[in-house]
């Protein structure tokens, strides 16, 4: 249970971590998972199954907790992830911590990945076929993971994981489904950068999140007034 030190953290600064993020804290788990996301891993730098093996620096695997309740799946790697290895680090994936951050869990303890672990040429989208070529890596480290939601960040993410959705702004907001896993879908953090104006959309969606992982959460209740409402912590997402 959170102290109540911590809960009187308010508006205006990050929210304590309130929510249980990890769906187990058992070493031994962790390193099972670790181990098997990391013989996928080895897998994918080896890989060339698509043509966008022959422009990258790096493959961007992953980021975060292989034991995390939470899982954001965005779209392909930029220059920065492609030139790190590691998934959202450039502008849209700063705004993503501050997201992340706003609804009361780190970074460290989500679970982020792409649709694509190449950098599609110029920053395009990735095509449907080279979603689909890349989708058994996705779909191994979902199925190793077991986040309890994922998080489909813009709609290439979402067709990747359900297949064919119209629009976004049809779409967000409600529950889907991949595989038995709650999924949300929202813009994309690229997406907020170019349309401000649509983050009150995203902190409506990731406030669905945050409820449902509230409600479903194990071991000690937390109060009401702990559960930020929308428009709350718009100030965390300025850019
Ligand atoms: S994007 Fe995926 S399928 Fe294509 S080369 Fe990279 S790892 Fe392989």
């Amino acid at each position: 249970m959170i102290s109540e030190e911590k809960s009187k953290k308010g508006a205006g600064s990050v929210l304590p971590e309130i929510i249980p993020s990890l769906s187990t804290t058992d070493e031994n788990e962790i390193k099972i998972r670790k181990e098997a996301l990391s013989r996928i891993e080895d897998a994918v730098k080896r890989c060339r199954r698509c043509i966008l093996f022959e422009q990258r620096t790096k493959t961007v695997f992953h980021d975060g907790h292989p034991c995390a309740r939470v899982c954001f799946v965005g779209e392909g790697p930029g220059a920065e992830e492609d030139a790190t290895g590691i998934p959202f680090v450039g502008k849209a994936g700063k705004l993503l911590t501050k997201i992340i951050n706003a609804m009361g869990l780190s970074r460290e303890n989500v679970y982020i990945i792409n649709t694509v672990k190449c950098r599609p040429p110029g920053n395009r989208t990735p095509t449907r076929q080279e979603m689909e070529t890349c989708k058994p890596y996705l779909e191994k480290q979902i199925e190793i993971v077991k986040p309890h939601v994922i998080v489909a960040l813009g709609l290439p993410a979402a067709q990747s994981l359900i297949g064919n959705i119209p629009s976004i702004s049809k779409n967000r907001g409600k529950w889907m489904e991949y595989r038995g896993i709650p999924v949300m879908l929202t813009y994309h953090p690229a997406y907020l950068l170019r349309n401000p104006d649509a983050k009150r959309f995203v902190w409506e969606d990731m406030k669905i999140v945050h409820d449902f992982l509230m409600n479903k959460k194990d071991g000690a209740k937390i109060s009401e007034q702990n559960i930020p409402q929308p428009g709350s912590n718009l100030s965390l997402l300025k850019t």
